[in-house]
């Protein structure tokens, strides 16, 4: 990420906060700025750390990536999903432990090693930390959505547990803390400033408990917990909706081990949780472990039963299974290749149907506990007017087909990365708690044109600025290649006529169109903004009703300054914006004529003249040479005469066409 992108803060005012998504698979940071929430990423571009601390043999702890990569080979000294244990005792644990390859130890085993490691500092950090008892101010309201009801069973005395890496023990909050240190590091590297302040999101159920282990390993990691959100409720805040209209809205966030459904009422700028529910055993590790479970029968079907998979390969398939999935969500299909040595080679291509065969039953429970959590709400899901999609497993097209179906048509919010959407949300409640004016662009109108990109690199507007929300716009298009089965849909944003001149704001294919000449597909392109400001754009080729679609929020990140330079920009460069949108027109008009030239000489160029094909390929020949230079008006002028020029083979053409045709047939069928 770049500094620029940030507005220095006024001198010897530090007053940042981190807004953090602390995931059970993986944590991100956000901060606000002018133009609104931003990820914080690293010089990769990446913003998510996976949520992973690998312990080498000298003990030295290595965080994210780097650490989920030594899982498959030092499964024991990794520790993943350590969310689960915040705030538990042995006791809360058990169905965990069955599937944590870690040693987790409770409290009379930590009590046993405290005395045999007495006065090691890493053992009694965390006691302290856990021990401390703070104040949960979960329920105080300032400005914005800031209320949350949420889980509230009383805090017990728990006992504590602790994970045991070869013989060093240590808490949950402490593990935490290791994330969350590596989240503030990076951002501090990101803003050039010392940090210590947060907003740390935890799902809805957490109980006080949890809470207050999460704001422990604020503590360790060196940052001021400011407040403590619930996952969903800054779901809705990053997407503002508590600034709109009043709203009941349901938050489906599938993660990697976990589904948390929430359904929410926002009033008068106040968000109040009215149920959730949920499975904290039910994620994208269950798809991955179906992929995993097809391959391994299949091996064993085909090369022995007896083949054993050790824990180092198990973890290598998990990455593989993983993968697969990811890919499924943009691939029809996806082929997996497996060296099990020996010369024995494993191939299988898994469709994306097949897939979703295997999904199924995961996804039914999803919706049993929608169900559920719309039933306990006191609500029809009819009244449900949105549902905001979180968690990785949300970008599978499955799932959002299955819960677009049960909710409803159009209710579903996709337009925010559903990886990022509660990291920036903790980062708007941030903003509020700083004192920062929320983005000003969730106007009623569209401050900037949208439209796609059009052959050679035209903008062609389909809602113009200024337009009232909510609005609609459709226009058709076609496709320029013969066979051509697939057309990319480029959405931006800007005043400028050329693409390089505005701003992207997405892409997205239409797949699957049956192979027809060029011009023959009627792709019909849609721009939708509902109220929200959310852009849906979809595309359907009408013949074979193929469709694709995207979600967008058009105003993300732009400031009201960056708006008003963009049309300032967009007066100051109109007349060369239009001479060079008109050159690409008349550039395209000579390419379709070119071609249409060439093809009808194929089917009929020995019915014209010496002289005829002679004047046309002279008036060709100019034409082309044209093309190479950049004047509109020649270009034109040289179409028009090619155009002249191959009249007469057109004619010939019509002729033979209906020549041809005539002969096959008796008189009496004219
Ligand atoms: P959590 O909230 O549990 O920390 P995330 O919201 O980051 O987790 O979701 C992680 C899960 O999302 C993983 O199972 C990951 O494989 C899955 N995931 C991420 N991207 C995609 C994608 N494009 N298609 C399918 N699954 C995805
Ligand atoms: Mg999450």
């Amino acid at each position: 990420m770049n500094a620029q992108d940030f507005q220095p803060l006024p001198p010897g005012k530090n007053n940042i906060i981190l807004g953090i998504d602390l995931g059970t698979t993986n944590s991100l940071a956000a901060v606000m700025t002018p133009g609104g929430p931003r990820i914080l990423r690293d010089k990769d571009g990446n913003g998510m750390v996976p949520s992973v601390i690998s312990f080498g043999p000298d003990g030295r702890a290595t965080i994210g990536s780097a650490a989920k990569a030594h899982a498959v080979e030092n499964p024991l000294c990794t520790v993943y999903s350590v969310k689960r244990l915040m705030g538990k005792g042995m006791a809360d644990l058990r169905e965990d432990l069955r599937v944590l390859p870690y040693r987790v130890v409770g409290d009379d085993a930590t009590r046993l090693a405290a005395q045999t490691q007495a006065g090691k500092p890493s053992t009694t950090a965390g006691a302290v930390a856990a021990a401390s008892s703070g104040h949960a101010d979960t329920t105080t309201a300032e400005g914005g959505c800031a209320t949350e009801a949420g889980g509230a069973r009383p805090t017990e005395s728990r006992e504590i547990v602790r994970v045991d890496i070869n013989g060093r023990l240590m808490s949950p909050q402490e593990l935490s803390a290791m994330i969350l240190t590596e989240l503030r590091q990076r951002a501090e590297a990101a803003l050039g400033q010392e940090i210590n302040q947060a907003v740390v999101t935890v799902p809805a159920y957490f109980d006080d408990a949890q809470r207050q282990a999460t704001r422990d390993a604020g503590r360790i990691a060196g940052l001021d917990v400011k407040r403590i959100v619930n996952e969903p409720t800054a779901a809705t805040l990053a997407y503002g909706l508590d600034q709109k209209q009043d709203a009941t809205v349901a938050v489906y966030d599938l993660g990697g081990g976990t589904f948390d459904i929430s359904v929410l009422r926002i009033a008068g700028g106040v968000c109040q949780v009215l149920s959730t529910h949920g499975d904290t055993h039910l994620g994208g590790d269950d798809l991955d472990r179906e992929i995993i479970d097809l391959i391994t029968g299949e091996i064993r079907s085909r090369f022995g039963q007896n083949i054993q998979f050790p824990p180092s390969t198990r973890q290598a398939l998990r990455s593989l299974a993983e993968a697969t999935k990811v890919r499924l969500s943009d691939a029809e299909q996806t082929t997996v290749e497996i060296d099990l040595g020996d010369g024995r080679n494993f191939q299988r291509t898994i469709t994306r149907s097949e897939f979703e065969s295997l999904a199924a039953k995961w996804l039914d429970r999803t919706i049993e506990n929608s169900r559920q959590a719309v039933n306990d709400a006191g609500l029809s899901v009819e009244q449900i007017e949105r549902v905001v999609m979180v968690g990785g497993c949300t970008r599978i097209p499955y799932v959002r087909r299955r819960v677009g179906e049960y909710f409803g048509p159009g209710k579903l919010y996709t337009a925010v990365n559903p990886d990022e959407v509660v990291a920036l949300g903790a980062a708007v409640q941030a903003g509020i708690l700083s004192g920062m004016k929320r983005d000003l662009l969730l106007l009623d109108v569209t401050p900037l044109s949208l439209g796609i990109e059009t052959l050679g690199g035209a903008m062609g507007k389909l809602i113009l600025r200024n337009t009232t929300l909510p609005c609609q716009a459709g226009e058709l298009f076609t496709t320029y290649v013969d066979g051509q089965t697939a057309v990319d849909i480029h959405v931006l944003q800007g005043e400028r006529e050329l693409v390089k001149d505005c701003r992207s704001l997405g892409r997205f294919q239409l797949r699957g169109i049956p192979p027809m000449p060029a011009g023959a597909p009627k792709i019909r392109v849609t721009f939708l903004i509902d109220a929200n400001g959310i852009l849906n754009v979809s595309a359907s080729e009408e013949r074979s009703g193929k469709q694709a679609a995207i979600q967008i929020t058009p105003s993300h990140g732009l400031t009201r300054q960056e708006v008003d330079g963009m049309i300032q920009e967009s007066y100051r460069s109109a007349r060369e914006d239009m001479a060079a949108h008109q050159l690409i027109d008349t550039r395209n008009e000579a390419g379709r004529i070119l071609r249409a030239v060439d093809k009808a000489l194929v089917n009929a160029g020995a019915l014209l003249t010496a002289d005829q094909r002679a004047n046309l390929d002279a008036t060709v020949a100019k034409l082309k040479t044209l093309l190479e230079g950049s004047d509109a008006d020649a270009i034109y002028e040289a179409v028009q005469a090619v155009n002249t020029a191959a009249t007469p083979l057109t004619q010939a053409q019509m002729d033979e066409v209906l020549r041809q045709t005539v002969k096959g047939k008796k008189v009496e069928e004219f």
